[in-house]
């Protein structure tokens, strides 16, 4: 069965960029989506689709098809009692609420009382490969597709 719109495909992956390793599933559960609902950078939703179980294959995806190019003008200045209670080191990501939800920011800088962030994805800006095993591909169940996301192993478990 080949990987298309409204079917569930759990697969492995790891990522690299610049020859590191920056996460994998390969020490847990696979990733489980309902494919073709937006879940997924371009570039992977491109290389799964028509493939089947048991494939392995890598891909390179560049910003366009990843995270979109890093934008200069979305770093700024911000007060540091926002990060009351959080370590401070420089080129480290961490997760901020923000006005439009929770997003991961990078600290450039910490001085006394201000912190200067970049609030561009981690991964903006960067080419990325992506290391894939499809695990499995099946047709989502008329609940899922419903919902909108997955159901067991791997997906959202509120039964
Ligand atoms: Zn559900």
């Amino acid at each position: 069965m080949k990987v298309e719109a409204n079917r569930v495909v759990r697969f492995h992956y790891t990522l690299s960029e610049a020859g590191r390793e920056v996460e994998s599933s390969r020490d847990g559960e696979p990733l489980a989506v309902l494919f073709g609902r937006g879940g997924l950078i371009d570039g992977v939703e491109n290389a799964l689709s028509g493939r089947e179980a048991g494939e392995r294959f890598e891909v390179e995806v560049s910003p366009e098809e990843g995270y979109g190019p890093r934008r200069p003008e979305l770093t700024q200045r911000v007060p540091k009692k926002h990060f009351k209670g959080m370590p401070l080191r420089v080129g480290q990501t961490v997760m901020m609420q923000t006005d439009h939800g929770p997003r991961p920011i990078t600290i450039l800088k910490a001085g006394l009382s201000v912190v200067d962030v970049d609030l561009n994805h981690p991964m903006a800006g960067k080419t990325l490969r992506f290391d894939i095993e499809i695990i499995e591909v099946r047709e989502a169940t008329a609940v899922e597709l419903d919902h909108g996301h997955v159901h067991g192993p791997g997906g959202v478990d509120h039964h």
